[in-house]
């Protein structure tokens, strides 16, 4: 079932009221009927409208419990108003945006609910890339890079994998790592590359389990090559200096070390989907995808995935 508004005013019309956007989640949660998370049973009936009772054992259920709108307090109209914005966003979503088009009081609100939802745009493990990968690190500077003054205490190490597609770029994937190291690098392949593809990597010593790990592996090495590295792995350049380019514009490089990845997740889902000519699509697949994570507490999005990086504020 893909069913989205093809644009705002018919998204204002579809979604003007709480149970309609109740409605919405019911269908992409349970496309096939409800199910009962208990006893599997598929009868129900409603309580106070918000709430499902299995017909069978009695457990009740609500549409958003278990989701990243569990237990929000704003209504669900915000939320999807919400979507649709960062969904509507070609470059990228800020906080501060999504506080000026939803009037929020708070920007920490802005910034929490943007987090969330970033959370839901990339799934890891799920999906995952297949065919011819390149796969390269690069360093980013991209946090302190063009700001003048300021002291560049630590570059952030990134692995990039990016779909071969005839000479362009299919989808990609995107990890914050600790170092060039096979512990960091090889996990990543794992959780973002089908086995039996073919990565294309620079002969880096980090690469060579890939082959015991199930993957064919195409080593090109680029010392005493005449061509430069952005001309052997054109895909991966390609990507890193978008990237860069999105972190200083959308977010005027102020993006802390921390919650990089998070950043990573939303660049990637827009880059995937790119071709995507509907913004409605976007908006359904990332209802969807929230609909499939677990709720965050406030706690842990501040704390980042790791929270022994400095958080460094501009
Ligand atoms: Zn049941």
């Amino acid at each position: 079932m893909e069913d989205y508004p093809p644009d705002l005013s018919a998204f204002e019309a579809c979604f003007a009221t709480e149970e309609a956007c109740r409605e919405y989640l019911f269908r992409l949660r349970w496309p096939e009927g409800f199910r009962c998370r208990r006893c599997g049973g598929n009868r129900y009936w409603r309580v106070r409208d918000v709430l499902l009772q299995c017909g069978q054992c009695g457990y009740q259920a609500s549409v958003t419990a278990g989701t990243i709108f569990q237990d929000t307090r704003s209504p669900l109209r915000s939320w999807f108003r919400a979507m649709w914005w960062v969904a509507a966003q070609k470059n990228g979503a800020s906080a501060l945006g999504l506080q000026r088009v939803l009037g929020l009081k708070s920007y920490r609100t802005a910034w929490t609910w943007l987090h969330k939802l970033r959370r839901a745009m990339v799934r890891a493990g799920r999906d995952r890339l297949a065919g011819t990968v390149e796969i390269d690190e690069s360093y980013l500077g991209g946090v302190e890079e063009g700001v003048r003054g300021r002291q560049v205490k630590a570059k952030t190490l990134i692995v990039v994998a990016a779909q071969e597609d005839g000479r362009g770029i299919g989808r990609i994937r995107l990890r914050q790592i600790a170092d060039a190291s096979a512990t960091s690098l090889i996990p990543f392949v794992q959780d973002s590359v089908e086995p039996g593809s073919v990565i294309h990597t620079d002969g880096w010593l980090g690469y060579e389990p890939l082959e015991k790990n199930g993957y064919r592996h195409t080593v090109t090495v680029l010392r005493g090559q005449q061509r430069s590295p952005s001309e052997l792995m054109p895909r991966v350049h390609r990507v890193v200096s978008l990237l860069k380019r999105w972190l200083l514009g959308t977010h005027q490089g102020a993006v802390s070390h921390k919650h990089l990845d998070y950043y990573l997740d939303e660049f990637t889902f827009r880059f995937n989907r790119r071709r995507s000519r509907t913004r409605g699509k976007l908006f359904f697949r990332l209802v969807q995808q929230a609909l499939n994570i677990e709720p965050v507490p406030y706690a842990e999005i501040v704390k980042g995935k790791d929270a022994t990086t400095t958080y460094r504020r501009t």
